[in-house]
């Protein structure tokens, strides 16, 4: 059984990820940063689906958390395979005249400062002159990053662009090292996160409007994010893949 870590694993995108990576073979790392029992939940579903898996705790936006984490997943489950960078926040609705200074950097902080630590973590555990196999590395981005989410979130947005250039910058660096790096890029997801920013009915309401007419599942965002980490793709490495129905 290959292993991965999955950041955020424990509700939304995270979860479906690893449900089906169990169903595919992977034993998964579930970091989650505090529902636990939605992370309990989601190691019940992957053993269910045939996989190991273990809780690991943490902030991805504190790199002794980050690194406690990556430790704690190879401990249990052995080294890793693949890393989905995937834990993410958005803040509530409002312009940029209106938003704080705090809010600006908790959003940054866990969106790019944990991404990039993440990354870092993989790129040192993974690339072959470091003593690593080789893997792949799948981000989870957003269509926002194009779309620039004005008079919603556009501090989101900008972490997101801030995703999508790691992502073209590591390929480069880790290609020779037997290592792709890829992102997903959802559009509007059936997920809490629309909830935890103050509209639950975002993704409906919105994804009504795309030209598939309606919301993705994650389960569907899951499905691209698998076939990245797997070897059917192989030769993809620094593509940003849009899963956001057209929008
Ligand atoms: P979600 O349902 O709100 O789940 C967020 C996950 O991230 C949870 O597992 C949460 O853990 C974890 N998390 C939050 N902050 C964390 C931190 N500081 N450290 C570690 N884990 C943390 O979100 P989602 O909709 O699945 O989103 C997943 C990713 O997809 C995010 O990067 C998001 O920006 C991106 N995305 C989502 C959509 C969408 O429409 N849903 C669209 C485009 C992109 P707890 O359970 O412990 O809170």
């Amino acid at each position: 059984m290959k292993t991965i870590l999955i950041t955020g694993g424990s509700r939304g995108i995270g979860r479906e990820t690893a449900v089906l990576a169990a169903s595919k073979g992977w034993s998964v790392g579930i970091n989650y940063v505090g529902n636990e029992a939605a992370a309990e939940e989601t190691a019940a579903a992957v053993r269910q689906a045939g996989g190991r898996a273990a809780l690991v705790k943490g902030d991805v936006a504190v790199e002794a958390d980050v690194i406690a984490m990556f430790d704690a997943t190879e401990k249990t489950l052995g080294r890793l395979a693949g890393v989905v960078i995937n834990a993410g926040i958005v803040a509530p609705s409002l312009t940029l005249a209106e938003m704080s200074a705090e809010r600006l950097r908790r959003v940054f902080e866990v969106n790019v400062l944990g991404a990039y630590l993440c990354a870092r973590e993989s790129a040192r555990r993974l690339a072959r002159e470091r003593g690593g196999e080789g893997g792949s590395i799948v981000l989870v981005s957003s269509a926002a990053a194009r779309l620039g989410a004005p008079f919603e979130y556009v501090d989101y947005a900008g972490s997101k662009g801030a995703v999508d250039t790691l992502t073209i910058g590591l390929a480069k660096e880790l290609g020779a090292q037997g290592v792709r790096v890829n992102a997903v890029r959802p559009g509007l997801i059936e997920t809490d996160i629309h909830a935890s920013a103050g509209q639950p009915d975002r993704a409906w309401r919105i994804g009504a409007t795309t030209p598939l007419g309606r919301p993705g599942r994650a389960s569907e965002v899951a499905e691209a994010i698998l076939w990245l980490l797997d070897d059917a793709s192989s030769y993809v490495t620094g593509a940003l893949l849009d899963v956001s129905g057209g929008r």
